[in-house]
């Protein structure tokens, strides 16, 4: 069966690299986009969100913080301004991350701070989110619950 090969990288590291991906799930700037092997060429901006990769039954998460993915039938690139595994998101991080930003969110006025709390908000919320959905998912897959 046809696999994909997939490559998730930043400006600073190779985050994720597989050659036998069955399907990758991601946030495309327009809605959320799922590609298959043989999917039809493109080239799209990302959004923030979470970003999932099928292999055999397995799935790792992800998260990307905006950046472009380049689908070709066989590959999948994708370039994110900020990606991490969902095993490495430090979920306490990103709490002190959100009250910082709701803490600014709350003083400001001036726009172009504002702007940027938002962000760093959207980013901290996602980031919990995803971390939060694997934690539960580990739970219910516990025998006998
Ligand atoms: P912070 O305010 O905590 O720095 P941020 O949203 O401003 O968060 P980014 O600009 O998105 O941080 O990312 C900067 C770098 O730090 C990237 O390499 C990103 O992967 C990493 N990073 C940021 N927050 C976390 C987190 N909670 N867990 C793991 N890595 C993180």
């Amino acid at each position: 069966m046809a696999k994909l090969t997939v490559e998730v990288v930043t400006g600073e590291r190779i985050v994720f690299t597989d050659d036998e991906v069955d399907m990758v799930i991601a946030p495309g700037a327009s809605g959320t986009l799922g590609i298959l092997p043989n999917h039809a060429p493109l080239i799209t901006t990302l959004a923030g969100g979470e970003l999932r990769v099928k292999k055999s039954g397995q799935e790792y998460a992800m998260v990307v913080f905006g950046g472009f993915m380049e689908v070709t039938p066989d590959k999948v690139i994708i370039l994110a301004d900020a990606a991490e595994r969902v095993e490495e998101i430090d979920a306490s991080r990103a709490e002190d991350a959100r009250k910082r930003a709701e803490d600014e969110i709350s003083k400001r006025g001036a726009t172009e701070d504002l702007a940027a709390a938002q962000a760093s908000l959207r980013r901290a919320n996602i980031r919990l989110r995803t971390a939060e959905r694997r934690r539960s998912g580990r739970r219910s897959e516990l025998p006998g619950t």
